[in-house]
C-alpha cells in the first residue's frame, strides 16, 4: 500500500537527487582508524585518502601501534557523513538519532537549493530522508516504548521537512534560475 508520506517522499527524492549529484559523485564511504596494538581512541570518519594520510601520520609517530584503515563499506552513524580531514561528504546511513539531529539542523536553517552549496544541502537532505523510517510504527513489534516515540517524533519532522521541500520545488519551478 502506498501512503501519502511515501508519495511525498518519492516526489521530494526525485527532485533532490539530480541537485545532489555533484556531491554524490564526490562522496566516499566512511573510513575510520583502527590499530592492532594501540587504542585509536577517536570516533572520526574520513574519506579513504584522508584516513590513509592520518594512518600514515600515526604510524610514523608510533610504529608499534600498527594503525590501519578500517571501514569503506556501508555504515550507520549518529552524525551526518562528512570527512574529518577534507570536509567532503561521506555515504552513511543515519541512525534514528542521526535523523533527529539532521531534522533539527534543517529546522534551524534556511534551505537553499540553488548556488554552489546546493549539491551538498541536497545530498544531506537525501541522506536524512532515505534513513528516516516512515512505516507504521504501531505495526512494528521491534519498535517499542521510548524508541517508538522517538521514531514518531522523527516522522513529524520528516513530514514538515517534506512540506518545505515541496514548497521550494514549487518556487523553483516558477522562477527559472538566473544565469
Ligand atoms: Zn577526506
Amino acid at each position: 500500500m502506498t501512503t501519502d508520506i511515501d508519495t511525498k517522499m518519492q516526489r521530494c527524492l526525485e527532485f533532490l537527487r539530480p541537485i545532489a549529484l555533484p556531491a554524490e559523485k564526490k562522496a566516499d564511504h566512511a573510513h575510520w582508524i583502527a590499530a592492532r596494538n594501540a587504542d585509536p581512541e577517536q570516533g572520526e570518519d574520513y574519506c579513504r585518502a584522508c584516513c590513509q594520510k592520518e594512518v600514515d601520520r600515526l604510524n610514523a609517530e608510533n610504529p608499534d601501534g600498527e594503525y590501519l584503515v578500517d571501514g569503506g563499506w556501508g555504515s550507520e552513524s549518529d552524525t551526518s557523513g562528512v570527512c574529518s580531514g577534507c570536509g567532503e561528504p561521506l555515504h552513511v546511513g543515519l541512525t534514528e538519532h542521526g535523523v533527529s539531529s539532521e531534522l533539527e539542523h534543517f529546522e534551524r536553517h534556511r534551505i537553499n537549493l540553488r548556488g554552489t552549496h546546493a549539491p551538498y544541502t541536497a545530498f544531506y537532505l537525501v541522506a536524512t530522508l532515505e534513513s528516516a523510517f516512515i512505516g507504521d510504527v504501531d505495526k512494528c513489534s521491534w519498535l517499542r516504548g521510548h524508541q517508538a516515540d522517538h521514531v514518531k517524533r522523527n516522522q513529524q519532522g520528516v513530514r514538515k521537512l517534506l512540506r518545505r521541500i515541496d514548497a521550494i520545488r514549487g518556487r523553483m519551478a516558477a522562477i527559472p534560475p538566473t544565469v
